[in-house]
């Protein structure tokens, strides 16, 4: 081989080395552009999202200007704030044995509660559960009624000879009915419209626990419907308005209790008011002078709700538009898809995600469960959050700091949806002036305001499953109530307020009917 072959193998190799070493600069640089990108729609989210306490105190505001516009007249705000004919809450003295049939969709459940008499002490709690044949959602109301009729007197007899049932007694039942009803006093509800695939029309606009009164009878059961338990006027919300069953059973547990949140798939309210504040039904009269008010709140709106690109495509995908904008950012159903929202716009601003997923597209695809697991995967590789993504996004492969990312884009979602949540509660609160705010004017420090024991009841999957959302919204209460105040704003939890909750409300009615009435009266204030 001559030198001057050398020479030119030597710079062809030179030559192929720089080209090489262009190429990795050349994607590197790419890449960290695309990184910047990404961080951009994240930095952006942040912003979207953001809840400062400022703006926390802004939501609580228009809050409970709104609940003033919903009780002033009908059609007044988005909140409806419908009254439930509730004016008599458990005070927790009920005994005996209480039943409740609670039909909230496809399935229903009765149930049994025996009541020791002292607070705290439901000695004894049986449920069955039974899906309703398809076929008597569009049948009779007769065929419908009577099966459910026949399950509770199996239910009932099924109680043996303990003591209770051996004594003659008309039995009292709670039924929870989660349907559109226009409730007229605690036992008679109007129904809209059904909902949830039944159509029994000729139901439609007919009293509700007449039907089911009725079919105990044929059933030779002595039963009294005691109160019906039902509480929605929203055609749109699938979810169980439970909230009033809620806020029964932690009465029934802490007198001091005002109000109840339900944080599941869905998310709502109920609280007592004074009767002379519901100025849309004037001359209102309970002997207590409360009610409970369902709220709605799923349905609250305010210009001062940090909304970002994915709630407006969200929401204009939704068979709802412009309804129930609270709630799609506050509730298991949506936050998932906020999330696969997110991802799936960065995976169209880079290929940090690898190639295009399809599964991405899918809506409701990433369900809040998973996020959640996402969110608080604690392992150093982020291997739920690998696993999740591959198995139900079929994305594989990615770095570990796209991991990171994700879990960063979960709490980011999850963060604003605690701190709204708990903006809400304060809003009642402050409603209601339980907000430790009534002293200011007097020129007297916060910590001075003398606050009443205030509990709030809640309950629902993601509050009671989801740790972080729980952190966060604890954590908001107290940076928009102030800790002093904040000391005195408990909230307890609740275990299924839709079932046990509405027997034990029938409870309280059946003994504010009986001679030694030693019910509580719902102290308004
Ligand atoms: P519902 O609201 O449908 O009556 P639940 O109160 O049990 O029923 O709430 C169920 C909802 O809670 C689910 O749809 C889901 O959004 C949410 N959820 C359940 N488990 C978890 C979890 N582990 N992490 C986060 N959210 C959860
Ligand atoms: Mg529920």
């Amino acid at each position: 081989m001559g030198r001057g072959v050398m020479v030119g193998v030597t710079v062809g190799v030179a030559v192929a080395a720089c080209l090489v070493a262009g190429v990795v600069v050349g994607k590197r640089v790419k890449s960290r552009r695309k990184w910047k990108r990404v961080m951009g729609v994240l930095r952006e989210l942040e912003e979207g999202c953001e809840t400062t306490v400022g703006r926390l105190k802004q939501v609580v505001d228009a809050m409970a200007v709104e609940m003033h516009a919903g009780l002033a007249s009908e059609g007044g705000s988005k909140l409806k704030m419908l009254l439930t004919f509730v004016d008599n809450l458990p005070s927790g003295s009920e005994k005996g044995t209480y039943y409740a049939l609670d039909l909230g969709g496809t399935n229903f459940r009765v149930l049994r509660v025996l009541l020791g008499g002292q607070r705290s002490s439901i000695l004894a709690k049986d449920v069955e559960r039974q899906p309703i044949p398809p076929h008597l959602m569009s049948g009779t109301s007769e065929d419908l009624f009577d099966f459910m009729a026949s399950s509770v007197k199996e239910f009932v007899e099924k109680e043996g000879n303990d003591s209770e049932s051996s004594v003659v007694k008309k039995k009292e039942l709670g039924f929870t009915f989660s349907f559109p009803v226009r409730q007229t006093s605690v036992l008679s509800g109007i129904l809209i419209k059904w909902t949830k695939g039944f159509a029994i029309e000729e139901m439609v606009e007919k009293e509700v626990a007449q039907y089911l009164q009725e079919a105990l009878i044929r059933k030779g059961l002595d039963m009294r419907v005691a109160v019906l338990a039902y509480f929605s006027l929203l055609i749109y919300s699938e979810q169980v308005n439970d909230t009033v069953g809620t806020l029964a059973l932690g009465h029934y547990h802490d007198e001091d209790t005002v109000a109840a949140v339900i944080i599941g798939t869905g998310s709502n309210a109920c609280y007592v008011e004074r009767t002379d504040a519901i100025i849309k039904c004037q001359g209102l009269l309970t002997t207590s002078g409360g009610m409970v008010v369902n709220m709605e709140w799923g349905n609250f709106w305010s210009s001062h709700l940090p909304r970002t690109s994915y709630d407006i495509d969200l929401d204009a995908d939704s068979p709802n538009p412009y309804d129930m904008g609270f709630e799609k950012m506050i509730s298991g159903m949506y936050l998932g898809d906020i999330v696969r929202r997110v991802i799936l716009r960065m995976s169209q601003e880079s290929d940090i995600f690898g190639p295009d997923s399809s599964r991405l597209s899918v809506p409701f695809i990433l369900r809040t469960p998973l996020m959640a697991a996402m969110h608080e995967d604690d392992s150093p590789e982020l291997t739920v959050v690998a696993g999740i993504l591959r198995e139900v996004l079929e994305i594989s492969d990615v770095p570990l700091k796209v991991r990171k990312l994700v879990v960063k884009i979960c709490d980011v979602v999850t963060r604003r949806a605690a701190r709204l949540a708990a903006a809400g509660i304060v809003g009642i609160l402050k409603k209601i002036g339980r907000d430790g705010s009534g002293g200011i004017t007097s020129g007297r420090t916060r910590s001075d305001v003398k606050m009443r024991r205030t509990v709030v009841a809640i309950e629902g999957g993601l509050y009671t499953n989801y740790t972080m959302f729980r952190e966060y919204l604890h954590e908001a209460l107290t940076e928009i109530l102030g800790e002093q105040i904040a000391q005195h704003v408990i909230l307890k939890e609740t275990e299924d307020g839709s079932g046990i909750g509405a027997a034990i409300l029938a409870a309280s009615y059946s003994s504010s009917n009986s001679v030694d009435n030693d019910t509580d009266t719902v102290q308004p204030l």
